[in-house]
């Protein structure tokens, strides 16, 4: 490959399209990829170095934390607090936000992120990522937590790497989806996928069809309609595949179209969904929507939800705009 566009050339070339963005955008995002960088050598070393396996312990949430959960988290937070980039951090591991230590500056931009998104995976050797939201907020001023619960659309970048066959991040700050694969040999992401756009013609649906009795009406009817394949309404065969890693499923929907349910559904009623808005939901929202495809909650657009809480959980059906539309409709119909 001539002319190889670094992830640092692309950043320092289009910081200057976003407004008000400065150098310490660029050191920021510099300093995701480093995290990543090491996270990627730590997935890859697996059971070499130990770090496979569960922690013995639980999240906020209640979710078995693996040891990699924590050690992602770790990482995430040590590279970045330091950098006088951030106000502050939160992160999927911990119930609170997180502080810039005093002796480090603050800056002007709040990261929210999934350290290690489909975890469950990790002991099977699957596809595992870590996803990023960034947001703004006053420099130099301690975070309050209505600082850190702004709308989707309010966001400055997104991104995910996904830990997979190769490592790449996809990123966006608003003007469209990029992706860069990791060079191993330099120790670099490269651009490898300029401007990304989701196929408008799919015919491949992803969903825990496990869940199914579950599920809501629209839900019920749409998964319906594409098993009845040439037969049924749609006219036309579908494909089903569902990979438990919503970084994944993500990239392959980015890659080949195709639509993601994990919709809302009567397992335990008292749980809005099983995704969460602030460090999944809303990055990838923002990635999709970019790409050319759609994001909703089934009722109401992903990016357009007012967070009530860090760790809020939201319905999500995410994809080619066309069959996000349909799912949109049968919700309104029913
Ligand atoms: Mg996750
Ligand atoms: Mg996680």
């Amino acid at each position: 490959m001539t002319n190889k566009v670094t992830l640092t050339q692309f950043i320092i070339e289009h910081q200057r399209e976003l407004q008000n963005a400065s150098g310490t955008f660029s050191v920021l995002l510099n300093n995701i990829a480093t995290a990543c960088k090491e996270i990627s050598h730590l997935v890859n070393q697996g059971a070499l170095v130990g770090v496979l396996g569960s922690a013995e312990s639980e999240n906020i949430q209640g979710e078995e934390q693996k040891k990699l959960d924590i050690i992602t988290h770790d990482i995430m937070v040590r590279s970045l607090n330091w950098t006088g980039c951030l106000a502050g951090m939160a992160s999927e591991e911990i119930d609170e936000t997180i502080s810039i230590p005093g002796q480090y500056p603050k800056g002007k931009y709040l990261v929210l992120f999934d350290p290690l998104d489909g975890s469950s995976n990790i002991d099977v050797n699957l596809t595992v990522g870590t996803i990023f939201s960034i947001l703004r907020c006053q420099e130099g001023l301690e975070p309050t937590h209505e600082d850190f619960l702004r709308p989707g659309h309010e966001q400055v970048c997104a991104g995910f790497v996904l830990y997979g066959p190769s490592t790449m991040m996809i990123l966006t700050t608003g003007h469209g989806v990029n992706g860069f694969t990791l060079d191993q040999e330099i120790g670099e992401f490269i651009l490898t996928h300029p401007a990304m756009m989701i196929p408008e013609q799919t015919s491949e649906f992803a969903i825990n069809m496990s869940n199914q009795r579950f599920w809501e009406k629209p839900v019920q009817r749409y998964v319906e309609e594409c098993l009845q394949g040439v037969e049924g309404p749609r006219g036309k065969n579908f494909n089903m595949r569902w990979l438990a890693s919503l970084v994944a499923e993500v990239y392959r929907i980015l890659t080949r179209g195709g639509l993601f349910m994990y919709p809302y559904d009567f397992k335990d009623p008292t749980k809005a969904g099983r995704l969460r808005l602030m460090y999944e939901a809303n990055p990838m929202a923002f990635i999709i929507e970019q790409a050319g495809g759609a994001c909703s909650t089934g009722r109401e657009r992903i990016l357009d939800i007012k967070p009530s809480a860090i760790h809020q959980r939201v319905p999500l059906v995410l994809g080619s705009k066309a069959e996000v539309e349909r799912v949109v409709a049968y919700h309104l119909e029913s």
